[in-house]
This record gives C-alpha cells, structure tokens and sequence, in this order.
C-alpha cells in the first residue's frame, strides 16, 4: 500500500472511529469486496466515470437487497470521490481493509478457490503471499465455484488470480482479439485452439480432453468424413445422433468412416464421438434360435436380446500352440461328402461352385444334420436376397434346427459396411462358444458377396484398387476371418470352430482372383459342376477336384474302411467313359469298371433336406463294396438302398447301433452284416423281378 492510498483508507477509518463503528465498516466493506471480486463487471461498473454516484450506490444496494448500512456507503463514496488518478472506491475499500487488519497486526486477505482448501494448502499459500509482500499475511478461505479450478488471492489491492475461469477468460480474448487469429483462416484457427488447449495443459490444467468429439464434413454413400477426431482406432465403433458408424480410413486430420445404420438422419456438421471400443456383438446361449443383424441386432421381431457379454467383433486368431490337429468328424449327412472329402471339426472347407449348383444346399444339410450332436450352427447370409434367408430360416424352423442355430444377416440391399462386418459377427458368436469348449459351426454364405462389399467400401473410401478393383488387402480380409477357426487344445478346453465358407465362381473358373484366394486359405473345397447338376446327379460334387486336405484323420474307423476306394472308383469310370463313347466293342472289365461308376454314381445322389446318419452311410456303402448295388438295375438303386435301410433298422436294430460309435468293425460283425446284405439282396431281386 502505497502512501497516498494509506491517506484515503486512514481517511475512511477516520470517519469509521468517530462513529464508533469499525467493527461495522470493516463487515460491510467485507462483505462488498467479496462481492466484486467475484464479479469483474460490478468491478468495472463502479470504477467506470461514466457513471454517476448516485447510480453507482443504488446498483450496490440492489445486490444486497437494499441491507448495506447507508452511512458506511455514504463514507466510501463521499472519501471515494475525492477524485485523483487511477484511484477509485473499489481500491478504496481493499486499502480500507487491508489497513484495519494492519491496525491489528496482521495483513488480511481473501483466498478463493472452487472447493475448500486445507489448513496445509491455506497455510501454503500463506507463506508464498507472505513472501511476495514481504509481510506476514493471514488468508481466509473462500468458496467460489465460478473459478472452476486454481486460487485467486486478493490482499488489500493486490490480486493474484490464477484461477482457470480468468485463464480461460484470456484464451477468449486471445482468440478473439488477436490479430493473428483474425487472419488466420478456420483451419488455423482450429490449430491455434488446440495449440492454446495444449499450452494450458502444459501448466498444469488439466482441460477436458476432447480428442474424441469431432464433426461430420462430409457424408454419402455410407461413408462419412469426420474431422476434429484424434485418438481413433481402426474399427472403433463412432457414435453419430441416434446412429453409429466404424472408423476405417485414418488420416492424419480426418477419420473416415462407414456407417452402421441406414436408418439414421446423418447430415453433415453433426457431432461424432468416437467410444473408445471397436465394433461390438452380444455372444451367449441367448442368440439360440435368434436371426440378428451384422452387429447383433435383432431382426427377428422377438424382442432384445439381453445377452450377458459383448465382445468385438475383430480378433485374433488362436495361436499354433493354443491349437491342437483336426481328430474328430463333422458329419454333413451328404454321402458323397462324408465319404470321399470328409470334413473334421476345427477345420476349413469351402464350397465352390457357380451359381445354383447347390452350395447353400449342402451347408444347409450339414447345419440340419448336427441335430441332436450338440453342435452349435450359426448361418451367416451375406448379400442375398431377404427371401431367400427368410426360406432358408424357415427350413431351419420346420426341421427344428433353429434351436441350436443362430443366423446373422446382412442382405443384399443393405449397407455394403454391414455386409461387411457381418461374418466377423459370426465368428466372434461362434468363438465365444468354441471358448466354453464346445463344438461349432459357422457358414459364410457367401465370401464372393462379401468381397464385393468390400471392394465397394474401398473405392467408396478412396483406397487405391488393384487387380480387379479389389484393394490389395482383400487376401487378408478372408484370410484372418478364416484363420480364427480351430481346433483348440485339450488345455483351452478343446472346443472347436468348423467353416463352410462359400465362393460363388463365374463359368466354373476356380482360377479367378476371390477363388484362388479363399482357396489357399482353405483346408480343401468341395467344387460343384453345373453339368453334373443339370444331368440330375445332386449333389453335384466333382469328385475330382474336390478334396479335404485334413482328410481321413476326421473319418471314423468303420467309415474310413468302406470309403476307401471309393475316389479311385470313380476317377476309372470319369476315364473310361471318354473313351467308352466312340465304340460299343467294350472288354469285359471296362464294362465292369462302367457299371459299377454308374451305380455308384447313383448311389451317391441325395435329396435335399435328408441327411443320412452315419451308421446308415456305412451300411449302404459297405453293400457298394461287396458289389451288391452293381447287381440292382441302375433305376432300382435308390430304391433297393431305402428298402435295405429299413429292414436293417426293423430286422436288426443291434447291428445299426454297433455302428453308430464308427469304432472298428469286428470281423465277426463284417461277416454278420455281409451275410444279412446278401441275404436281402436275393430276396429284393426276386421281388422285383
Ligand atoms: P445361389 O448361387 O443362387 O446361391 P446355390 O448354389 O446356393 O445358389 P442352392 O440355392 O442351394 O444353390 O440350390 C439351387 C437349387 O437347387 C434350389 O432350388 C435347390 O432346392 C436345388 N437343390 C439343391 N441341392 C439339391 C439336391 N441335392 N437335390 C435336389 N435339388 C437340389
Ligand atoms: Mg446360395
């Protein structure tokens, strides 16, 4: 305090002693210089000249409800307008107090802070302030919750406010003001608030961190661009409105995303907040008989789905180690399947073929014959018409297969991000179950559609095409959603993950780009010919070019056995048919060799929808064998297998189920069931002759 003020504020307590009322300025004064503290605008409304006294009493006494003593305001501005420069009543009364408690020995000031200090904290800044003035100063604590954070001290007229309201007060006028900024363009400006941001973290605020917020500049097409976004990750699910999206492109001042809901009202400069966490789908026992969508909404209209854990949708796969090799079968019911391209759990097959050869057919077969085997099924539609799922769905239900499967959906008509994600849905659904060690299968219907969505996002995306405008990493695309099948060891509870991915060919060119690829990160691939399929033999699997690479390790003892030449078989008949059609003079053993690939061949036609068991594969395998089928006319086969089934089952039921285990058959049973076959096989001639 200098001389002159001290002048004003003896002055004040002058009049304050004659009166006898110190005690009562000092309160009033009090209670006025907390006020403005708090509020700058009163601060400067009463320092302003161009306002006059009266104004300027009246406007206090409005703040306190008309309550201030009338002499003490008189005093002050009475003292206050002994006008000199750069003096004024707001000084006035901090000099007035400040000199009171000198009076009392002590200097007295005002620490305010958003919440209550401590005695320690108090006593802190006590001595720093002490420092400063080169006296002992005693500070009073109080709460002001405006400053939002930090202290402002205020010792007679001295202010120290490093409070986060006057810092943030700063960077407005900063901003505002700044020539700098005025001229900057908005994108500068965006850098220099964030530049501003980053300052004042660096002393020591911490200011809410907004690197997740951001806006929409631009949006069509599913895709939307997002700037403002720093900390994304690929595949982070983007919250938008009432709709979300997932981050994919990342760049250094944008994020590009896709979107997730069709629905939705997405406009441009709508606010985007990122959610810290990718993708997510329900998993549990709770999507049982359930038709969701490509991030596990429900679709089926039968209410939410309340599953007890989420889990992102990408993964990786379980390592070499975790893993143990394919050793057990996952019968498809398909004869020509499970006999001549067996499929083991754990393992990858694809179905390949041009469209309308069957293919969804087999895989539906396959999910229709685990009745009953406790495998868990999930069908993943990918690009295809919403009729045809709701057929498919529908054969499930009919055949009570719904129970155990769950379908996820991505039709043909919507976003190309949901087709997308969806068999990355299906996976981790499957997964969490595999997890539990149990057994699965999944079914990609189909990965050409799925490709293709692909492709139409990267371009959409504006990633560089290559060959066939499929982007470079479309190998990876199906390579790590495949990769996550397994069979895991018996250490991670052995539980297991089958697929039947499905690739649609154009004209039977399993050369093509999608096909080769899909095909080498198979463990084999059932082709099906749409020659073979129009001349009537369904399923229409090319024996030649389909193979299980996993092979016999996933085929029973009693199956291996009777399935052993079939392959062979077949391959000599494809032979000699070529040549058998340019002369009638045939040999007796190419005859032979031809009679027997035609019954065969007619053996292993299979109706949709009516898998066979394993025990009755292994009995009418084990007739083609003996060479009983080669003795049936050709147009009989079908029939003498059906009649054959049934006498077995009513004639002798310990025989079926002695093979129902697929252990080795004992000689004595081979014998047994020989001696049965050829017995029925006499009196099936003689009857239908
Ligand atoms: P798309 O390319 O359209 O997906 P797809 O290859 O999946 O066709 P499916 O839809 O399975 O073929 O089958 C095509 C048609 O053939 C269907 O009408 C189906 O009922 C019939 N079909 C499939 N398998 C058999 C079979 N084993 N016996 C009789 N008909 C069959
Ligand atoms: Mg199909």
């Amino acid at each position: 305090m200098s001389e002159r003020t001290r002048r004003y504020a003896r002055m004040l307590m002058d009049l304050a002693k004659q009166e006898g009322k110190e005690e009562l300025y000092r309160a009033e004064l009090e209670k006025i210089s907390e006020l403005l503290n708090r509020s700058s605008e009163l601060s400067s409304y009463l320092t302003s000249s161009d306002n006059s006294v009266s104004d300027k009493k009246a406007t206090l006494q409005r703040y306190f409800g008309n309550k201030l003593d009338k002499g003490v305001l008189n005093a002050v501005f009475a003292i206050g307008s002994l006008k000199e420069k750069n003096y004024n009543e707001v000084m006035l009364i901090n000099d007035f107090l400040a000199y009171y408690y000198q009076l009392q020995g002590k200097h007295h000031g005002i620490v305010y802070s958003a919440r209550k200090l401590t005695e320690k904290q108090i006593g802190e800044v006590e001595a720093a302030v002490s420092q400063r003035m080169d006296q002992q100063v005693k500070l009073e604590n109080h709460l002001d919750e405006s400053l939002l954070g930090g202290i402002k001290v205020v010792v007679g007229s001295n202010v120290w406010d490093n409070s986060y309201l006057s810092r943030l007060k700063g960077l407005k006028d900063e901003l505002l003001y700044s020539e700098d900024a005025q001229e900057a363009s908005v994108r500068e400006m965006n850098e220099a608030i964030r530049q501003q941001i980053l300052n004042y973290e660096q002393q020591g605020i911490a200011v809410k961190n907004d690197d997740t917020t951001g806006r929409i500049t631009s949006v069509a097409d599913g895709i939307v661009t997002i700037s403002g976004i720093r900390k994304a990750m690929s595949g982070e699910l983007l919250r938008i409105g009432n709709g979300s999206a997932m981050a994919m492109n990342l760049e250094e001042d944008a994020v590009g995303a896709v979107l997730l809901d069709e629905s939705a009202e997405i406009r441009e400069g709508m606010e985007v907040t990122s959610t810290g966490r990718v993708v997510e789908t329900p998993v549990g026992d709770m999507l049982l008989g359930r038709v969701v969508d490509a991030i596990g909404r429900p679709l089926d209209g039968r209410g939410s789905i309340k599953a007890a854990e989420y889990m992102p949708i990408e993964k990786p796969a379980p390592g070499v180690i975790d893993r143990q090799s394919v050793n057990e079968p996952l019968q498809t019911g398909i004869k020509i399947i499970d006999a001549m391209v067996p499929i083991g759990k754990g393992q990858r097959e694809l179905i390949i073929g041009d469209r309308q050869t069957g293919k969804t057919a087999i895989a539906i077969d396959t999910i229709l014959n685990q009745k009953g085997k406790n495998v868990k099924c999930i069908y993943v539609a990918i690009g295809q018409k919403n009729s045809t799922v709701a057929q498919i769905v529908e054969k499930l239900k009919q055949n009570g297969a719904m129970s155990y499967t769950t379908v996820v959906v991505a039709g043909a008509s919507e976003l190309a991000a949901l087709q997308y994600v969806a068999p990355y849905t299906g996976c981790t659904i499957g997964e969490y179950w595999m997890n539990r060690g149990e057994d699965v299968l999944i079914v990609y219907d189909d990965l050409s559609k799925h490709a293709v969505a692909y492709r139409t996002l990267s371009l959409l995306l504006r990633r560089p095409p290559g060959r066939e405008a499929y982007p470079g990493d479309v190998f990876y695309l199906h390579s790590r959603l495949l990769e996550r099948s397994a069979k895991l060891s018996e250490k991670n509870g052995g539980g297991s993950l089958t697929a039947l991915p499905i690739v649609e060919t154009l004209a039977g060119d399993i050369s093509a780009y999608i096909p080769t690829n899909v095909i080498s990160i198979t463990d084999g691939q059932i082709f099906l010919q749409t020659e073979l399929f129009n001349s009537g033999v369904r399923p229409a699997v090319d024996s030649g070019l389909s193979v299980s690479r996993v092979g016999s390790a996933a085929q029973s003892k009693a199956m291996k056995k009777v399935a052993s030449s079939l392959k062979l078989d077949l391959a000599q008949y494809q032979e000699v048919l070529g040549f058998a059609q340019f002369g009638s003079d045939l040999d007796q053993s190419t005859r032979r060799t031809i009679n027997h690939g035609q019954h065969l061949t007619e053996l292993l036609k299979q109706p949709q929808y009516a898998p066979f068991a394993q025990e009755d594969q292994i009995i009418v395998l084990f007739a083609n064998q003996r060479g009983y089928i080669d003795t049936i006319p050709l147009n009989l086969v079908r029939d003498y297998e059906a009649s054959l089934l049934m006498e077995v089952h009513s004639a002798h039921p310990e025989m079926v189920s002695e093979l129902t285990s697929g252990e080795k058959m004992s000689e004595q049973f081979t014998e047994e069931l020989n001696r049965f076959i050829a017995d029925f096989t006499t009196r099936y001639k003689l009857a239908v002759k």
